[in-house]
Order: C-alpha cells, then sequence, then structure tokens
C-alpha cells in the first residue's frame, strides 16, 4: 500500500523529533484533508492553529498563483517588493502598532522580539537587562524562544540558554511585581496561553503588566502567534481589552500554510533597533507576503474574527454538552472564540483519544499540556462542522 511505503521511507528519513500519527496526507478542501488513500478528515487542528481559512481558498490561492506568474519569488532585504510593503501597511492599520519585520516562523519572531527588548535597554546604558517570562508559556524552539519557554522538560536538556529570564506565575500579577528590579527590561507572554493548556490572560493582569512596563519603562512583548488572527474572536486578542503591547509577534495563520511570520513594534520599541542590528534573507518574500496580504484582505472582507467569535459560541455549547455528558472522563472546559481545551481527569491518556480520533473516526485534533485536548479549527467552520465533530468526538469517547 502507498501508505505504508511512504510510512516507511519516512521513518527511514526523517531525523525524529516527532512521533508522528501513520497517516499521510496528500490533498484537502475547505475544512476537510484527504489522506493518500482518499480517505476523509474532519480537521479540528488547522495545522497547529495555522490553516485559518481552510484549504483551497481561492482569493489565497490566486495571489500565490499571481505571484508565481510574475516569476519573482524572492528578493532579498536589499530591496523593497510591493506585496510585503502591502502586507506591512495592512498590518499596521489593523493593529495601530508602527513598524514590522517579517520572519519565516513563529520562533523568529520571538528571537526579533527578544532582541529589541535588549536593544532598547541597552541603548539606555543598561547592559544585560533581565527578562521576565511565565511559567506554562509556550515561545518556539531555537536557544533565545526555548530560554522564554516556561516548561523545564522543553529548556533542560538544552541549558545553558540565554541568560537574564526569570519565571513568573500566569494571570498572577504579584507574581510578577516580585520579579521586578533594576535590572529588568521586559516582560513577554502569550495573551493567551495555547500549548499551555488553553488558558486566556485575564484582563485585570494584561492590564496590570501594562501599567508594570508603564511604570517601570519595560518593553512589553505579547506573543500572539497562536491565538492571533481571528482565532479569540479578535483579529488579535489583546484587541478585546485595548491593552497594547509595545512589541508583538505573529506567525501561523498569518500564511495560512506559507511559512511567515512578522515582528511588530510600536511607539518607543519601533527604532531600537539599527541597521545592521537583524536580518533574514527570506523574511519577507514576495511570495509569502503575497499570501500574508491576501489573508489579511480575506480576515476584513469577510469579517473572520467576528465569524470565529459566532462560531467560537457554538463551540463552546457543544463541548459543554459533551463535558456534561461524561463527567468522570472530563474535568475542565476552557477558552474562548476557536480555542478551546477540554482538560481529561489523569487516568484517561488524551493521546489515545486523540490517536482513536485520528485513525477510527477520521478526526483531527491535538493535544496540549495538563491532559488537555486542543480545539482549533479552521476559523471558517460551520455549525454543521461543529455538529460532526461533537458527533465523532463523543463515539471516541464512549469507546475508550
Ligand atoms: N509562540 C507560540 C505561542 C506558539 O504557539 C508557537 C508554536 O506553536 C511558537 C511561538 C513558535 O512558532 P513556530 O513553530 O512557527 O516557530
Amino acid at each position: 500500500m502507498v501508505n505504508d511505503r511512504l510510512l516507511n521511507e519516512g521513518e527511514k528519513v526523517f531525523y525524529k523529533t516527532y512521533n508522528r500519527f501513520p497517516v499521510v496526507f496528500d490533498h484537502a478542501e475547505g475544512v476537510y484533508i484527504y489522506d493518500v488513500g482518499d480517505k476523509k478528515y474532519l480537521d479540528f487542528g488547522a495545522g497547529i492553529s495555522v490553516c485559518g481559512l481552510g484549504y483551497g481558498n481561492d482569493l489565497v490561492n490566486y495571489a500565490l498563483k499571481s505571484q508565481i506568474e510574475k516569476g519573482l519569488l524572492h528578493t532579498s532585504n536589499l530591496f523593497y517588493n510591493e506585496p510585503a510593503i502591502e502586507a506591512a501597511e495592512k498590518l499596521t492599520t489593523m493593529t495601530g502598532m508602527d513598524k514590522v519585520f517579517f520572519t519565516n516562523s513563529g520562533t523568529e519572531a520571538i528571537e526579533g522580539a527578544l532582541k529589541i527588548a535588549r536593544r532598547y535597554n541597552f541603548n539606555k546604558g543598561k547592559k544585560n537587562s533581565e527578562i521576565i517570562a511565565m511559567q506554562g508559556s509556550f515561545h518556539g524552539r531555537s536557544m533565545g524562544a526555548l530560554s522564554v519557554t516556561g516548561k523545564d522538560h522543553y529548556r533542560e536538556p538544552f541549558e545553558p540558554l540565554v541568560g537574564g529570564v526569570k519565571f513568573a506565575t500566569y494571570n498572577d500579577l504579584d507574581s510578577v511585581k516580585a520579579l521586578v528590579n533594576e535590572n529588568t527590561g521586559a516582560i513577554i507572554l502569550e495573551t493567551f496561553q495555547g500549548e499551555g493548556g488553553i488558558y486566556p490572560a485575564t484582563e485585570e493582569f494584561l492590564k496590570g503588566v501594562r501599567q508594570i512596563c508603564d511604570d517601570n519603562d519595560l518593553i512589553l512583548i505579547f506573543d500572539e502567534i497562536q491565538c492571533g488572527m481571528g482565532r479569540t474572536g479578535y483579529l488579535f486578542a489583546w484587541q478585546e481589552y485595548d491593552v497594547k503591547p509595545d512589541v508583538m509577534t505573529v506567525a501561523k495563520a498569518l500564511g495560512n500554510g506559507v511559512p511567515i511570520g512578522a515582528f511588530l513594534a510600536s511607539g518607543k520599541a519601533s527604532d531600537a533597533m539599527k541597521p545592521g542590528d537583524h536580518g533574514s534573507t527570506y523574511g519577507g518574500n514576495p511570495l509569502v507576503c503575497a499570501v500574508a496580504s491576501a489573508v489579511l484582505d480575506v480576515f476584513k472582507e469577510a469579517d473572520i474574527p467576528g465569524h470565529a467569535k459566532t462560531m467560537g459560541e457554538y463551540l463552546w455549547k457543544a463541548l459543554d454538552e459533551i463535558k456534561e455528558k461524561y463527567p468522570e472522563k472530563i474535568v475542565d472546559h476552557r477558552g474562548k472564540g476557536l480555542i478551546q481545551g477540554l482538560e481529561f481527569a489523569p487516568d484517561v491518556k488524551i493521546s489515545d483519544v486523540v490517536s482513536k480520533a485520528l485513525l477510527d473516526k477520521k478526526l483531527i485534533l491535538i493535544s496540549a499540556e495538563h491532559n488537555t485536548i486542543r480545539f482549533v479549527p479552521p476559523l471558517v467552520i460551520e455549525r454543521e462542522h461543529v455538529a460532526e465533530m461533537k458527533e465523532k468526538f463523543m463515539e471516541v469517547l464512549d469507546e475508550i
């Protein structure tokens, strides 16, 4: 069988940092993905919160094809290109941030954000400034991003990492205040912890950290890589409470599948780095920016965040009903918009649930920390897809 042959080949050639499921995907349409045997899967993972517009969106495809037809996929950042200017203009207009730097991934956006923080403080004469990050956070796998990731099991095998990082407790303002001293230069947090188990930041916490940063002239960095781009029902999660960061990071759904991320800076952070301080060969090339620009147009014209909010309410009701039906298996339901999670009792092995949903019911789900299953479907799902997910998921829960 073609699936087995490809699985065997993959097993031989890939550096094994993932335990992959034994499925080889081939094509997709809307909110469904098909494997090489043409079996159809309902996608409630969106490639880990990436494919916000689902698969085969006409405008995204048109933008991609048009740029290919122009023949210019890459120029380097020594020159300007129109798609990058357009995408950056749209991002600044939609956020009120001042400046944009395009990267190839979320992790790289975090690296840039951390460099702005260090550079801003250095410019003020504060060398070796410290960064306060959050326990339970996830910011990526490079050495810098790992340094601010609040999970020992990710960090420890690669220490020593970037120094000068301290960890506070998420949503606990006093724990942040207790760490601020004259060496502190920045605070970084996800506006909504995804990987860490689906925990939204409270309004009080976001406003409190903003105040601490204003009082102490610190750089406030919001990581919106997973929760941004409409997922919480707002284009960016911080916009719900109007707590603007000095620096924010975005990636994932910005490219709907093409690799692009960005860090955005405003006010005092927007000119901290100087020419020569940072760069990227590919970052912001015309191919990926043409797609990001089209994605941003669709988000605006079709009010994708508004749709995510409406569908989120519908998903909330469905997951609440599931939680009520299986009280011995499910202990908590968290989230908002189309980023929600069900936390399972410690005796339920969620890897088995995810695996059974995928292999037996053709339902794609992903896990998060705290024995939680994450529901991050494409933002374009409709009620019928939520109903289909509910039916399949309850079959899984009946059988485990
Ligand atoms: N930050 C957050 C909040 C994320 O969820 C992720 C990835 O899951 C990253 C950073 C890293 O992004 P990437 O995998 O694109 O490098």
